[in-house]
C-alpha cells in the first residue's frame, strides 16, 4: 500500500506545473507548491503514508464540514436547515450569490462562505472566542491531535485581506441571515479558517466521518451517525467548490477541498484520506490531490456510485 501512494505521488506529481498556489490571501502564497503528502487511515486501525504527509498547512475550507458537524450537534438537524440551504450553486465559494432583494438562505449550501459564515453564528457559547474554543477543540478530537492551534500569520492575512468575506457577511446581515455582530462571526470564520494541520489530521477527520462518528481507536462516539449522514451528503454534492460533479465522476466519495491545498476524503465505513499538494486548479482545488485521489478510487474500488 506504501509503495501504490509513492507510485501515485510519482505520478502526479508532473501536474503541479499546471497549477498554482493561491494567492489571494498574501500568506497562502508562500507555501512550497512542490510539497505533497497522503495519508490513509483504515477501518482496521492501520494507517498508510507517504511524502510530505506531516507538513503543516492552514485547513481553509476543510473546516467547513467541522463546522457544519458542530452546528448540527448545538442545534440538530432541523433547526440548522432553517438556516441554509444544501444545494450545490453551480458557483466560486466566494461568489455574491444574489441579485438584489433575493438573498434567501436556501441558495447557499454550508460549503461556501455565505453558508459557512452563517453557521459560525449557530455554534453555542457566551462569546465568540467561546465559540471558536469550541470548534477548534472539536478539530482536536476529531483529529486525535491535542497540539492542532492556529496559524496566527494566515489568521492575520485572511483578516487583513478578507475583503469579500466582508462584504458576503455584511450581506447576510443586511438581509436579516445573520444576527450577531459581522466582525465577531467574520473573526471566528478567519480564525477558523487559519487552523493548521497536516494530511494525518485531515485523514483521522474523515475517518470519523467514513465511520459515522466514531473515532478509529478508541470506538468512542463522538456525535449521533445522522450527523455523519449530513455532513457525507453535503461533502458529495457541495463539497470540492463548482467542480463537485466532476469529482464525483472521477472519484466518486464525499470529500472537502481548501485553498490551502488540502484534501479531505471520506470513504464511508473504510477510510479517511487527507492529502497536501498546494498547488491548484483553476476552481480551488488541489490539481495534482484531485488526481491522486482519481488514481486511489481507481486501484481500491473506492466510488460509491
Ligand atoms: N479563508 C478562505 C476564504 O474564505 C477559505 C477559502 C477556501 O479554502 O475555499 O476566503
Amino acid at each position: 500500500m506504501v509503495e501504490l501512494l509513492e507510485q501515485i505521488i510519482a505520478e502526479c506529481r508532473p501536474d503541479i506545473q499546471k497549477g498554482s498556489v493561491a494567492t489571494y490571501i498574501p500568506e497562502l502564497a508562500k507555501q512550497d507548491p512542490n510539497d505533497f503528502g497522503i495519508y490513509v487511515l483504515s477501518s482496521d486501525g492501520s494507517h498508510y503514508c507517504a511524502g510530505d504527509y506531516m507538513k503543516p498547512f492552514t485547513v481553509q475550507s476543510i473546516i467547513k464540514p467541522v463546522l457544519l458537524l458542530l452546528a448540527l450537534m448545538d442545534n440538530g438537524t432541523e433547526e440548522v436547515r432553517r438556516h441554509i440551504g444544501v444545494e450545490a450553486t453551480g458557483k466560486p465559494f466566494d461568489a455574491i450569490n444574489v441579485s438584489d432583494k433575493s438573498l434567501v438562505s436556501e441558495h447557499f449550501n454550508p460549503m461556501v462562505n455565505a453558508g459557512a459564515i452563517v453557521i459560525c453564528s449557530l455554534i453555542r457559547g457566551k462569546d465568540y472566542v467561546e465559540r471558536f474554543e469550541r470548534l477548534l477543540d472539536l478539530t482536536r478530537k476529531l483529529a486525535d491531535n491535542p497540539n492542532i492551534d492556529v496559524d496566527e500569520a494566515v489568521y492575520r492575512s485572511e483578516k487583513t485581506h478578507g475583503f469579500k468575506n466582508r462584504a458576503l457577511a455584511y450581506l447576510l446581515k443586511a438581509h436579516g441571515l445573520l444576527e450577531d455582530d459581522v466582525e465577531d462571526v467574520l473573526d471566528c470564520y478567519f480564525r477558523a479558517c487559519s487552523i493548521r494541520i497536516c494530511s494525518r489530521d485531515l485523514a483521522h477527520i474523515g475517518f470519523v466521518l467514513a465511520n459515522r462518528g466514531k473515532t478509529v481507536r478508541s470506538e468512542t462516539r463522538l456525535f449521533p451517525s445522522e450527523f455523519a449522514r449530513f455532513v457525507n451528503a453535503v461533502l458529495v454534492t457541495c463539497g470540492m467548490y463548482d467542480g463537485s460533479g466532476e469529482f464525483a465522476l472521477r472519484v466518486g466519495v464525499p470529500a472537502k477541498s481548501g485553498v490551502g491545498g488540502g484534501i479531505m476524503a471520506v470513504v464511508p465505513t473504510r477510510l479517511g484520506i487527507g492529502i497536501y499538494s498546494p498547488a491548484l486548479n483553476e476552481k480551488g482545488n488541489s490539481i495534482a490531490g484531485i488526481h491522486a485521489l482519481e488514481l486511489l478510487s481507481k486501484r481500491l474500488y473506492l466510488g460509491i456510485f
